[in-house]
């Protein structure tokens, strides 16, 4: 009998969570509340969210080891940053390498790795993904979800043998894994706030695009309370992400004083972004909060599991979010296969049960270790980046390193 493996999600987690398991030969349905990203409809407020993020050998390597080809094809849309570049506030240049052998981090298009990972999963014949459908509860002991379809307005209830959580930051699965698990649970919320700028391409006297700064670099302006960051784009633009208190934001309520403040400390960059631009994103864009969340355990019994943000939401400071996530679903395939659950292979059902939930158990025994070290270093970093970078003991430290 084969086995029916539910993913609330289809957000780059669940969809490789989605495609790791139907090649085990799970049938899988995917939810998701929102629609199919792929439409031009929906495109327009995806982009409201961070437009590129850092993919590191972390993810890479989940991505190769359960979809070899599809890690190749997103290999070749990503620009490589071999190093940080600090723009101190009299515009001079610091180039940091991140590796004496010159590997590196890489940036890559969101929407097109999300896209493309869609792709492969609707690729896949045992995958079933259901746009605007979202989970509203779930009853774990009778293994029956409940989903509210957005288009006919209606609730559904849908069986499963297992559940995979990928729904993010404000996981619902979560929530009602907390109703029958004794879930240890923390939910910060950092004083700071993110808003998304654009640099965009310039032109050589062809008239074609160019970057306007080095794009083999992460550019960063520490300016010790706040700080500003530039990632790579294919089409020759970068996207910024200025970070900052809160109470630093508020003090920015009028056109002139969003100007004044920007220019005085992120004059270099503000030549790129320019007045409209700035203004812009500043009305536009939304001003979002960065949340850090902890749980443990992930799983209940032989029937559910969360991944991704919805296990550990982190601040983005390390680059290491997603590819966490992307390392969960790598880590809970290989215990699947070490335990040998088999869901199509006439597995005596009680032996499959309990292997199964042998497996989630010892992901949750062994993941989570790894999962609140990088989740501390993501909060640290926030000061490496903003602060630490320009100190004179971080400076000597490197000199030494580099001896
Ligand atoms: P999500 O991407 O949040 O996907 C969850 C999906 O679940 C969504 O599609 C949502 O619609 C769906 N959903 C939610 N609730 C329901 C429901 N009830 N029913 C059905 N569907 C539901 N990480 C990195 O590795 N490198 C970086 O450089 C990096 N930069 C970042 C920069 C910023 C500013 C931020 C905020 C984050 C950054 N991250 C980075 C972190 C990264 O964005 C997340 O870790 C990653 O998106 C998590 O993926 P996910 O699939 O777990 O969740």
């Amino acid at each position: 009998m084969t086995r029916k493996l539910v993913v609330v999600g289809a957000g780059p987690v669940g969809c490789l969570a989605a495609i790791a398991l139907a090649k085990m030969g799970w049938s899988v349905e995917i939810y998701e509340a929102r629609p199919d990203m792929r439409l031009p409809s929906s495109r327009e407020a995806a982009q409201q969210r961070s437009i590129n993020l850092a993919i590191s050998s972390r993810g890479i390597a989940a991505m190769q080891a359960i979809d070899p080809a599809a890690a190749s094809r997103f290999l070749d849309s990503v620009i490589p940053m071999r190093g940080r570049l600090i723009h101190d506030s009299n515009g001079n240049l610091d180039s940091q390498l991140y590796d004496r052998d010159g590997q590196s981090i890489n940036s890559i298009d969101r929407a097109l790795l999300n896209q493309g990972l869609l792709n492969e999963v609707l690729s896949v014949d045992s995958i079933r993904v259901l746009f605007r459908h979202k989970i509203v509860s779930i009853n774990f002991d009778g293994r029956m979800i409940r989903v509210f379809d957005v288009g006919k307005g209606e609730e559904l209830e849908k069986s499963f043998d297992l559940c995979i959580g990928a729904d993010g930051s404000y996981s619902v699965v979560r929530r009602q894994l907390m109703r029958v698990v004794r879930m240890d649970f923390q939910q910060v919320y950092i004083p700071h706030e993110y808003i998304e700028l654009k640099i965009p391409a310039g032109t050589d006297n062809r008239n074609d695009p160019v970057f306007l700064l080095d794009p083999n670099h992460l550019h960063i302006w520490p300016r010790h309370s706040f700080m500003l960051i530039a990632l790579p784009n294919k089409d020759k633009s970068f996207t910024c992400t200025l970070f900052a208190p809160t109470t630093e934001f508020e003090k920015l309520s009028h056109d002139d004083q969003i100007l004044a403040w920007f220019k005085k400390h992120f004059s270099d960059a503000f030549e790129f972004i320019g007045t409209e631009g700035l203004l812009n994103s500043f009305h536009q864009n939304p001003r979002s909060p960065l949340v850090s969340i902890k749980a443990k355990p992930y799983h209940y019994k032989d029937r559910a599991i969360i991944l991704g943000d919805a296990a550990h939401s982190m601040v983005p400071f390390y680059g290491q979010g997603l590819n966490c996530g992307l390392e969960d679903v790598r880590v809970l395939t290989a215990l699947l296969h070490e335990e040998g659950v088999h869901p199509t292979a006439g597995q005596d059902p009680d032996d499959f049960d309990l292997r199964l939930a042998r497996a989630l158990s010892r992901y949750s025994e062994s993941r989570h270790e790894d999962l609140i070290a990088i989740n501390d270093l993501a909060m640290d970093n926030y000061v490496e980046m903003r602060h630490s970078v320009t100190t004179p003991a971080h400076k000597l430290r490197r000199m030494v390193d580099n001896l």
